[in-house]
């Protein structure tokens, strides 16, 4: 019976265990995609999540071992208890003297390591991506080439030699303090059993009972010293789990509420017709500078409107502005004459098909990478070779292996991997896929040769007609034919017209054209 009993419960902690960690991961999955950007771009979310997910796989499964372990521990105790103390109780409550003074010292020295595990999560989190820079492939041509792999792992090793050396410390102590505590138990169990040997052989006590009394008195020391191993493991566990919460509790982020606040339900939008930004000044949270500072401008369907301007001049964070990645700024943004935040922010999104500069590149197949541009038409074939059409790579799809199925990249089996401007394309096409009604490309010519950018600008130009075509560029030269154009500048906007009134009435813009349009600065770009 006890076999049986044995393999079922072994059985079904096993799958218990799987599911209970299988299930919290995704609860921590969950609660990340519901956080913003902000909070992604906070290093204290990090910590967070490593410490949440750090123990995950096995604290929970040990904390419900734990209970059943003290509710047997107890079931015997109290039998055992009973026996030695209707015979006398003094010597049980001497049984119980080491073991509690022993659980306040161990219970001190789980706080001190965990206070220190707790301080650690920054620094495993840069270990951990130590390891990352060397063992991935889109890191391995800088790491080798730059000699950068020892160094790294220098780096590595000393986050990880200091820490033994702290561990080293606590182990010490902790095992001497265990050792200290079982001798002290020992030499009890054995008084009390000498005790008893004594009181057999003065006749006070018969043969039976003193084998029964012996027996008690090590089951009720071993019960309790179990009872209290586990109620310090627990209290431990407990430590680490309220990493979980914490982490589960935190704030679905400013702009959420904010956003949640000024939601109106009877506002929908089905197509973005006009987009309005009126005097919107904006500073990343925990920044004191301004990225953008008093844009205003209108874009209507049927304009395609470049942004354009020099690095770091604010063209990037208003697509961020734009497609609700924060939403605490000064001044109004307008979709439609409406404020952007009354809408549902899934509305706002869906009608927007953005390429970002830093964009996905999907180790999935192209069905994928094309499709979830509008992730329930994944199966359509015919929608994702038009998107791939859009984007000119529908007979670059075509020459591989297995068409819209073929794998990209090259982490999984039989990946075939594409050039920064193939993968490039790629996005756009997802973007293109989507069917939005505002189309916004942030530096989409980043990666592409004159050629493939000639082609994509006259594919925008025609997959955005009687649509609103946004795109960003730190080239003069590819935006002329524009309706309008934001000339960006340390968060302003300088200037704005079209090409030629730009060429004609203009300093900034014309003479940025002018040095970008020359032979000289063509020669500098392509070398
Ligand atoms: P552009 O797209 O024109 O190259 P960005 O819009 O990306 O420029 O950046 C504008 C300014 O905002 C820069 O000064 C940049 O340093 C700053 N910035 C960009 N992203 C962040 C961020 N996540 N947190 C704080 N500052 C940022």
């Amino acid at each position: 019976l006890t076999e049986i009993i044995t393999a079922i419960q072994s059985y079904s902690q096993n799958l218990f265990q799987t599911t209970l960690s299988y299930k919290l991961n995704v609860m921590i999955m969950k609660k990340t995609i519901g956080l913003t950007l902000s909070d992604f771009e906070n290093a204290d979310v990090y910590d967070k999540i490593q410490r949440a997910q750090d123990e995950i796989g096995y604290r929970p499964f040990q904390l419900y071992s734990s209970i059943l372990s003290i509710i047997g521990s107890t079931i015997t105790l109290i039998s055992t208890a009973f026996i030695l103390i209707v015979w006398k109780w003094w010597i049980f409550v001497l049984l119980l003297i080491v073991p509690i003074i022993s659980t306040i010292y161990s219970t001190k020295i789980g706080k001190r390591q965990f206070k220190i595990e707790w301080r650690r999560a920054p620094r495993y989190r840069k270990a951990w991506y130590y390891s990352f820079l060397m063992s991935r492939d889109i890191n391995y041509k800088e790491i080798k080439l730059y000699g950068l792999g020892n160094y790294l792992l220098e780096k590595y090793n000393k986050i990880f030699e200091r820490y033994l050396k702290v561990d080293k410390k606590v182990t010490k102590y902790r095992t001497i303090i265990t050792f200290i505590f079982n001798f002290l138990i020992n030499i009890m169990g054995d008084g009390i059993t000498l005790m008893l040997l004594y009181s057999a052989f003065n006749g006070e006590l018969p043969v039976g009972n003193l084998f029964s009394y012996i027996r008690a008195v090590s089951m009720t020391e071993s019960n309790f010293e179990s009872i209290m191993n586990t109620l310090f493991s627990m209290y431990q566990d407990n430590l680490y789990i309220k990493q979980l919460f914490e982490f589960l509790d935190l704030p679905e982020g400013e702009s959420k509420k904010l956003t949640d606040y000024q939601l109106d339900l009877s506002v929908k939008l089905k197509s973005i017709d006009k987009i309005e930004f009126r005097n919107v000044s904006f500073r990343y949270p925990g920044s004191t500078d301004y990225a953008l500072r008093y844009i205003s401008f209108t874009i209507r369907k049927g304009d395609v409107v470049a942004i354009v301007g020099k690095n770091g001049s604010g063209k990037t964070t208003l697509v961020k502005l734009l497609t609700r990645l924060y939403d605490i700024y000064d001044g109004d943004i307008l979709i439609n004459d409406i404020d952007i935040r009354k809408y549902n922010i899934d509305d706002v999104r869906s009608n927007l098909g953005v390429v970002f500069q830093d964009f996905v590149k999907y180790e999935m197949k192209v069905r994928h990478n094309i499709g979830f541009g509008n992730i329930n038409n994944l199966n359509s074939n015919r929608e994702i070779i038009n998107g791939a059409r859009k984007a000119g790579i529908d007979s670059m799809i075509s020459d591989l292996p297995n068409g819209i199925n073929t794998q990209l990249g090259v982490w999984f089996d039989n990946g075939k991997q594409l050039s920064g401007g193939q993968w490039q394309k790629v996005a756009i096409a997802r973007a293109f896929f989507r069917n939005a009604s505002a189309y916004i490309l942030d530096e989409p010519s980043s990666a592409l040769d004159p050629a493939a950018e000639k082609e994509i600008f006259e594919q925008f130009f025609k997959s955005t007609k009687g649509k609103i075509g946004i795109f960003t560029s730190h080239r003069f030269s590819t935006v002329k034919y524009a309706s309008n154009i934001l000339v960006f500048e340390g968060g302003y906007i300088i200037e704005e017209g079209s090409h030629e009134n730009l060429i004609n009435f203009s300093n900034y813009y014309k003479k940025l054209y002018e040095i970008q349009a020359s032979p000289f600065y063509n020669i500098i770009e392509k070398e």
